[in-house]
């Protein structure tokens, strides 16, 4: 049956390619890529980090400040590029609104780059940012899921790095964090709105906590929380950008 589907994902992808090639989203040359190798690497990336929580203090590669420090939080943040730049919002945009899923392939190579020039710690287990069942069924995948697979893959060339699945769940059904202004709201909607269903994979773990966009931050925030009460040891997030709220 899987194999059946698979094969059926096969065929139309095909069909699709053949009937509507893909061009570069950046500079339309017709290469079947979404973004062109000249394009991606044109991408700047981040070259300062600051703590996640104050966005004030620059640390060496996005730590959380010593006074932002507090039991039971993320300890950092990895922010790989900007959002002002034209083609991560882009991509974005067609990665979460236009389902495109392979998108997933220009913007975790994005990551993974900005992952090794800051030399990050290699984590025991990757975790992504889940989405609710409702929202997953609308757009048909996890984007942050797919972002994790490509850094599990890619990370330690030889050695896949082992990537959570449904593990971390998201329980109750949250408003888009977008379409909440309030900063005090927008974490009262994503209290306690996350569980671990199996607390032995997190244990112990360095665990790098992957989502596509952050903008308050709550959301890996509270992920975090989730994580080290099930017992992680330590929570370093990574995302492609950080979106201002206004
Ligand atoms: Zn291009
Ligand atoms: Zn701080």
């Amino acid at each position: 049956m899987k194999k059946l589907l698979q094969y059926r994902q096969k065929v139309r992808t095909f069909i699709l390619d053949t009937l509507f090639p893909i061009s570069c989203l950046v500079c339309q040359t017709q290469i079947n890529r979404w973004i062109c190798p000249s394009c991606l690497e044109k991408i700047p990336l981040q070259k300062e980090q600051v703590c996640p929580i104050c966005e004030r203090i620059i640390t060496p590669k996005g730590e959380v400040c010593f006074s932002c420090r507090k039991k039971n939080s993320i300890d950092g943040l990895l922010v790989c590029a900007s959002y002002k730049e034209k083609t991560i919002s882009r991509a974005v945009h067609y990665f979460k609104y236009r389902f495109v899923e392979k998108i997933s392939i220009p913007l975790g190579k994005i990551m993974l780059k900005s992952f090794l020039s800051f030399n990050l710690l290699l984590p025991d287990l990757i975790v992504p940012i889940p989405l609710h069942c409702r929202r997953l069924r609308w757009r048909g995948f996890n984007q942050s899921q797919l972002l994790a697979n490509y850094l599990g893959e890619n990370l330690t060339p030889g050695f896949e790095i082992v990537v959570s699945k449904n593990n971390l769940i998201r329980k109750r059904y949250t408003l888009p964090q977008m379409k909440i202004k309030n900063f005090k709201e927008r974490q009262e909607n994503m209290q306690n709105a996350f569980a671990v269903l199996r607390k032995k994979e997190i244990q112990g773990k360095n665990i790098l906590l992957v989502d596509d966009i952050a903008t308050t931050g709550s959301t890996l925030f509270e992920c975090a929380q989730t994580l080290k009460k099930a017992g992680a040891k330590k929570v370093f997030g990574i995302v492609i950008a950080r979106q201002k709220s206004n």
